[in-house]
């Protein structure tokens, strides 16, 4: 394996076959042939049992996982997961549409989002699942629209907290959000839930995405169950849920070193000892998307020319941002950095030299890697990019420019 690879612990799952990088035991040469062609993302269900295993092994009992769809919404993924979770977290009447076919009890199905439609809400009465309110507005559509169909409405409410996780990839509370309602608003909102007669099942509180350290994590349950506590004295009924949200991170860069996920969840344990005695029985879930799966998927793409340019050497694929915006690092990254890449077809040869590998797009924003340590590569070989199973390719803009789309595989 290339130095860069190695340097990344989760990388250590991978296997090669003949020198090729393989999943679930498959070269990606033949992964391609089942795809019917590059590029594809391919995720593996070892991978996703593995983690599904380690959670499992250290979270306390008590606590619900569930998996939020927006990061992987292949169906079989999420079918997959379905069957292995607790429940799912859906931000659409589509990802809603998947989550009810996979069979999951309507009970443990959660639809977040700050712009749902009408519709999007009729769907999720009709289904019964948890709505979680984000605004007064959305309160009162809700209610509008549970009694024209009367039906009882499941709520929860989405609080944007007075706190923010601090270093998170992606802050989605504390200050000024769209997300969710101001913390110090919630008092009135279910002084209202409770006068429309809404059903009341509790709290979300989710604070960012994307944290690899653990004393802003362990402070972000303080702050969260403390919250809870706070609020659910002006609850017009039991917290049945409390919704904890996740933000836990994956490595992707040299820097980033893995979680220590005994950590985060020896310190929810404390905290759910302590709910238990607080709230009763208030069921905690942690509500995960990239820890689940982003570790488990690759994005391969092969290499349709090498070119030099006043001495540089370009590697230019079939594949680019348009299926993988946060691998180029147009989603959301304030400085770009490479995200783990592979000359998947030379795994045991030795590096030669830098190259940039950058993607078919008349634009210079279509980069998988800039200036990396690669082996001779050529017209034909295959490129993976690790880590990119959560937020690939349904976080892409697919029409840029009139490419293909890319296919997927779980394998
Ligand atoms: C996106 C999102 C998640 C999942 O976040 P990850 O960082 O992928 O674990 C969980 N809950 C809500 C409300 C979200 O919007």
């Amino acid at each position: 394996m290339t130095p860069h690879v190695t340097e990344l612990p989760c990388m250590k799952q991978f296997r090669l076959v003949d020198g090729c990088l393989a999943l679930g035991g498959r070269p990606v040469t033949e992964l391609a042939r089942e795809a019917g062609g590059t590029p594809f993302y391919a995720y593996d269900r070892g991978m996703l049992d593995a983690r599904l295993a380690e959670l499992r092994g250290c979270l306390p009992r008590a606590v619900h996982l569930h998996y939020a769809v927006k990061a992987n919404p292949m169906p079989a993924v999420v079918e997959y997961m379905a069957e292995r979770v607790d429940g799912l977290d859906v931000a659409s009447a589509a990802e809603l549409e998947l989550a009810l076919n996979t069979g999951t009890s309507p009970g443990d199905i959660s639809f977040a989002g700050p712009g749902k439609r009408d519709g999007e809400l009729a769907a999720a009465l009709q289904a019964g699942i948890v709505i979680n309110l984000e605004s007064f507005g959305e309160m009162e559509r809700v209610h509008r629209l549970a009694e024209a169909a009367g039906q009882p409405a499941r709520v929860a409410v989405r609080v944007n907290p007075d706190f923010e996780l601090k270093s998170s990839g992606m802050r989605m509370g504390g200050g000024a959000r769209p997300f969710g309602v101001d913390a110090e608003q919630v008092p009135e909102l279910l002084q209202r839930i409770g006068d429309y007669g809404l059903s009341f099942q509790g709290f979300q509180i989710f604070a960012g995405s994307q944290n690899l350290r653990t004393e802003a994590l362990t402070a972000a349950q303080d702050g969260i169950f403390e919250l809870a506590y706070r609020l659910a004295e002006q609850a017009p009924g039991p917290v049945k849920l409390l919704n904890v949200g996740g933000g836990l991170g994956i490595p992707y860069f040299p820097n980033d070193r893995p979680l220590d996920l005994n950590v985060v969840t020896d310190h929810l344990a404390g905290h759910v000892e302590t709910c238990a005695r607080r709230l009763g029985d208030a069921r905690v879930v942690l509500e995960l998307g990239r820890y689940l799966v982003g570790e488990a998927g690759v994005y391969v793409a092969r290499v349709i020319d090498r070119k030099i340019s006043r001495g540089r050497v370009y590697l230019v694929t079939d594949g680019g941002m348009h299926h993988h915006l946060a691998a180029s690092g147009n989603l959301g990254q304030v400085i770009r950095k490479n995200y783990p890449v592979a000359v998947a077809t030379r795994m045991t040869e030795a590096e030669t030299g830098k190259a940039s590998i950058v993607g078919p797009l008349c634009t210079p924003l279509d980069i998988l890697a800039e200036q990396v340590d690669v082996p001779a590569a050529e017209p034909g070989d295959l490129i993976a990019v690790f880590q990119s199973g959560a937020y690939g390719l349904s976080a892409s803009p697919v029409g840029f420019l009139g490419q293909p789309m890319a296919a997927e595989l779980l394998v």
